[in-house]
């Protein structure tokens, strides 16, 4: 790194100066070395960066202190030089010329178009593409690959480009303001080509102003598994194409959930209604129950009461970003016919008198509690 130069000797100034005099030479050089007045001419980009940090310095009335006491030993690592090295940025420069010129931020040289001191055109981006996937439970839990047609915007063939006329190809627009320092230009990106620079020359027909044509295009994308309805994933750069060979927008896709016939879904969550008959909860019995992964077999315990809830812990979707599954709730409905046969009847009478048959208030209690506990065991 080459030494650098005493802040006072940039600037041109005494070491007794006065701010006025210093805010006065700054002006002077920021104008003789502004990037607009020198394009491409690196060694005013530096003179006008050299000058801007002399003045950050030297207006300071603390840092100005500082450097007096120490040089520019004093400054490394303070207010944004990186170590004493590293210079100012552009943006840093013209958030400054509100301050030297007048007129707050945007005024002046118009700061932040110059994006470091260079003209060149804007890429242009496309637009964003959404479509919508329709994915069943099965493929949320283990996520899936999937191939989609979409109908985005491409570059068409045999388009030819010509310079812009309204900008003669920079993309930018100037203006000249008169300001109490004299003229000053201002630049913005131009609206005719967007700030491409560029325009349509030739276009095959069916394209649009921007040379972009619809078509048919399959895409491939892998879903992780454990999103939900309503999540949007983004798809960088399968979106639209960006007019005048720019960059493409982003694909974003929008997952729906088909609603599964048997499984309720909570977060990561799953819950099962099974029904069993009156006989079946009483003696016990093994039944078949659907999962995300296929059928699986669970025991009713004898004595089973109707609302009770078995927790399979890991049956239920994986957690998006996380680690682990959720668990599957599988709810016991006794079932309770609705009509019965004579023969029948006759049986569930003789039951009603038996000792075991007689609800007790006090085993209906205890049911309940067992139940709730089960619950949120
Ligand atoms: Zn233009």
């Amino acid at each position: 790194m080459s030494e650098k130069r005493d802040y006072y000797e940039v600037l041109g100034v005494a070491k007794n100066a006065t701010a006025a005099e210093i805010k006065k030479a700054y002006r002077k050089l920021a104008l003789k070395y502004h990037p607009d007045k020198n394009e491409g001419d690196t060694k005013a980009e530096d003179k006008f960066k050299e000058a801007a940090e002399a003045y950050e310095i030297l207006s300071n009335a603390e840092k100005k202190q500082r450097y007096d006491q120490f040089g520019h030993a004093g400054m490394g690592g303070a207010g944004g030089f990186g170590g004493g090295g590293g210079g100012m940025n552009m943006d840093d420069i013209f958030s400054q010329f509100g301050d030297i010129f007048g007129g707050g931020g945007g005024g002046g040289f118009g700061g932040g178009n110059f994006g470091g001191g260079r003209s060149r055109p804007r890429v242009v981006r496309g637009t964003n593409l959404r479509v919508k996937m329709k994915l069943t439970l099965q493929e949320i839990a283990d996520g899936v690959h999937k191939k989609i047609k979409v109908n985005k915007l491409v570059n068409a063939d045999g388009v030819t480009y010509k310079d812009c006329q309204t900008c003669n190809g920079t993309g930018r627009i100037t203006r000249v303001a008169q300001t109490f320092l004299g003229a000053m230009q201002t630049q913005s990106a131009c609206n005719v080509c967007q700030g491409a620079g560029k325009m349509i020359d030739k276009k095959p027909s069916g394209a649009d102003a921007h040379g972009l044509i619809r078509k048919e295009e399959v895409i491939e994308i892998d879903i992780p598994a454990g999103v939900e309805d309503g999540m949007q994933l983004s798809v960088s750069g399968k979106g639209n194409a960006g007019p005048y060979d720019g960059i493409s927008g982003d694909l974003i896709v929008v997952i729906e959930e088909k609603m599964d016939e048997n499984l309720r879904r909570d977060g990561e969550h799953l819950h099962y209604d099974a029904y069993v008959n009156f006989v079946d909860a009483v003696l016990g019995e093994s039944i078949e129950i659907p999962t995300v992964s296929g059928k699986a077999k669970i025991k009713v315990e004898p004595g089973t009461q109707s609302g009770k809830v078995l927790r399979l812990k890991g049956k239920g979707l994986p957690v998006l970003q996380g680690y682990g599954k959720g668990d599957l709730f599988v709810h016991i409905n006794v079932w309770t016919p609705k009509k019965v046969s004579k023969e029948e009847k006759e049986i569930l009478e003789k039951l009603k008198e038996s000792e075991n048959f007689i609800p007790s208030p006090d085993h209906t209690d205890k049911g309940f509690f067992k139940r709730m506990k089960d619950m949120f065991q």
